[in-house]
């Protein structure tokens, strides 16, 4: 795999991880160590994939280039709900139900119904 190139997501990255581990050494049955792993990420410690395989997730930039991942970035938080929106504005306060729409269209279809009904 192009690890220079490629941009992976954390779980897919877990699963290279513990592929590698569970190749294992061959004939001891023993899992592959860290150290050895790490030789496939280039300036990643061998304790920095023992905790990223174990959930840890990496946040030093350099360590999430070597191991593919998307790199951070600051994002500004909202100053009024305290939270980094997706959307570029703020979702409505309190967000009120859309006013139910009146069926005039079927309104209008019933009374004529009705009318040409009519006896007399
Ligand atoms: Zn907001």
């Amino acid at each position: 795999m192009n690890l220079e190139s490629s941009v992976q997501r954390l779980d897919t990255l877990r699963r290279d991880l513990e592929a590698h581990r569970a190749a294992g050494i061959p004939k001891t049955g023993k899992c592959t160590p860290w150290r050895e792993i790490a030789k496939s990420y280039p300036g990643v410690p061998a304790g920095t994939l023992c905790a990223v395989s174990n959930g840890r997730e990496p946040h030093k930039a350099s360590i999430r280039a070597a191991l593919g991942l998307p790199a951070y970035a600051p994002a500004p938080v909202c100053p009024r709900h305290g939270v980094v929106h997706v959307s570029r504005r703020c979702p409505p306060d309190g967000a009120k139900p859309h006013p139910k729409r009146r069926n005039w269209k079927g309104l209008v279809l019933t009374l004529a119904g009705v009318i040409a009904n009519q006896k007399g």
